[in-house]
């Protein structure tokens, strides 16, 4: 892959006119009202693109767009080797279009070029090509009922969902709904987040070039209690799938509840645990794998390692190790591709986190690595401390940036009961060579995914997602199949 340099990145940026208007019935076309709202790029702090405001109007013609097309059957009732092949010449746009989206990805959240290139457009087009491929593998049942009858199990679209995300991973995580629900048949409203509305609307006029047929895909980009509310509350939206805030992720349970009782799954916060023990394998990879860990996407990562639990014995030389770890990712120049850290989203969640990190100061927790030395608005470094009680804010809550606490445990049930000890369950890690060790930790662990000696290994063939507030149901793999398809059984008489 050719990352060029900062010349290149920057020449581009000069040239970019990002698409800005809602996707619907296969038009870009202005919001109902005609509003609109800036979206800034965070590390210039100058506005990037004036993007189209949608409300619950817009969100209406969205749902009944893919309504349509969904009952019409053009997509719903193409045979998946239709589907495949409009989606497999999708993804093969998305990576003709590597640049732009990397480019476009990177303006608008703060996050390296480097890793725009390398991780979030290629992890959406892997997305989107597996479950192309996919598709056209998956069998039904036949029931072993008795000889008089048949019972047939199968698996059926469901009609149209809402897909609400995030701006961390803004194409990555919208095509790992679109992957899954498109493939299976289903018409989408996808709603961006208002801080990173860019790539979606791009995707959709791609997904328009490469054939899927109009009103299967609408995007609306907007804020959330406006167009993220209506599709929560909208009465013919059958499933709103969510990447977001568990505080978010709460509020849309209560809007299907009072609204139609749509299916909702959700891929929330965490605060995942990372334990190593005194007979890690290898403390070096360990503290690199830690440091990436947090400190990878400015911290802004949910199954971020944020909790490093470290054994007794060994707890100031990995600190040692790490703090040096911690130089390789200080912030710079997003679109410079030797940089390893780039901004936050806004200086709004800049400011949280050093409200996080002076509060944390302020109640006596030791600082060992300052990360609000950065004299960029937007941008925070490698924070670490140490030494924090499990009863501490700093242990307890989501901060969402690059911070880093650490707490020493003196044996494995103490480091489970640390683990354990969150309202989160996205992921844990165990650093160890006893393999017996490494199994228990792994049962007793509640976490979605267990990492033993890595941090966040992932691949589209094993599902995401969390235990307890961090969600329900499982992103990737074709378990994420069970939350875009209704399962239907037929029984057959077979009585003359
Ligand atoms: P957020 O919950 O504020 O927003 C997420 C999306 O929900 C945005 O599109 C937003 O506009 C929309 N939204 C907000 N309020 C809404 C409402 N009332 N109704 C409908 N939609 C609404 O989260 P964020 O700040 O964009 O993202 C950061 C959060 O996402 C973190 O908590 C992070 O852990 C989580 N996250 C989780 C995963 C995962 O897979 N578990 C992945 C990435 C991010």
């Amino acid at each position: 892959m050719d990352f060029h340099d900062l010349n290149y990145w920057q020449a581009l940026a000069r040239t970019c006119q990002p698409e800005s208007r809602l996707f619907i019935r296969g038009e870009y076309q202005a919001a109902v009202g005609e509003a609109l709202f800036v979206s800034e790029n965070p590390a210039t702090q100058q506005p990037l693109a004036t993007v189209a405001r949608g409300d619950k109007a817009d969100v209406d013609r969205a749902v009944s767009a893919a309504r349509e097309v969904f009952e019409r059957g053009d997509w719903s009732l193409a045979a998946p080797s239709v589907r495949k092949t409009v989606l497999l010449r999708l993804a093969d746009l998305l990576e003709q279009h590597h640049e732009e989206l990397a480019l476009l990805e990177t303006l608008d959240t703060g996050k390296p070029i480097r890793h725009s290139l390398r991780d979030d457009i290629p992890g959406a087009w892997r997305a989107i090509r597996w479950y192309a491929e996919a598709i056209d593998k998956v069998y039904g049942e036949v029931a072993p009922t008795g000889g008089s009858e048949l019972a047939l199990i199968t698996r059926e679209p469901i009609g149209v969902i809402a897909a609400v995300v995030p701006w961390n991973f803004p194409l990555l995580l919208a095509c790992w709904k679109l992957g899954p629900a498109l493939a299976a048949g289903n018409s989408v409203v996808l709603k961006p987040s208002e801080k990173s509305s860019l790539t979606a609307l791009r995707f959709a006029g791609l997904a328009r070039q490469a054939g899927l047929p109009d009103g299967v895909l609408n995007v609306v980009p907007g804020f959330g209690d406006e167009a993220g509310q209506a599709l929560a509350r909208h009465p013919d939206v059958d499933v709103m799938t969510f990447t977001g805030s568990t505080r978010t992720a709460k509020q849309l349970l209560k809007d299907a509840g009072e609204s139609n009782m749509k299916r909702v799954w959700l891929e929330a916060g965490g605060k995942s645990a990372n334990i190593v023990f005194a007979d890690c394998p290898d403390l070096r990879k360990a503290a690199a794998a830690t440091a990436a860990g947090i400190f990878y996407n400015q911290g802004e990562v949910c199954i971020a390692g944020s909790r490093l639990l470290v054994e007794q014995s060994i707890a100031d030389v990995f600190v040692n190790l790490l703090k040096a770890e911690a130089r390789k990712w200080q912030p710079g120049e997003p679109l410079d591709p030797n940089t390893t850290q780039g901004t936050l989203i806004d200086n709004d969640h800049a400011e949280k986190v050093r409200e996080f990190i002076r509060k944390g100061e302020a109640r006596g927790n030791l600082l060992v690595l300052d990360g609000r030395l950065s004299p960029h608005p937007a941008a925070v470094g490698p924070t670490i401390f140490t030494d924090v009680d499990a009863r501490d804010p700093l242990f307890l809550e989501e901060i969402f940036g690059p911070v880093l606490v650490v707490s020493r445990f003196k044996d494995e049930e103490e480091a489970l009961a640390l683990a354990n000890h969150s309202d989160y369950g996205l992921g844990a890690a165990v650093w160890t060579q006893n393999l017996s060790r490494a199994h228990r930790m792994s049962r007793r662990l509640k976490a979605g995914s267990v990492f033993v000696n890595n941090y966040n290994d992932g691949d589209m063939t094993v599902p995401f997602g969390g235990y307890k507030q961090s969600g329900n149901g499982r992103d990737k793999s074709l378990h994420a199949l069970e939350k875009f398809t209704e399962l239907k059984t037929t029984w057959i008489s077979l009585e003359s």
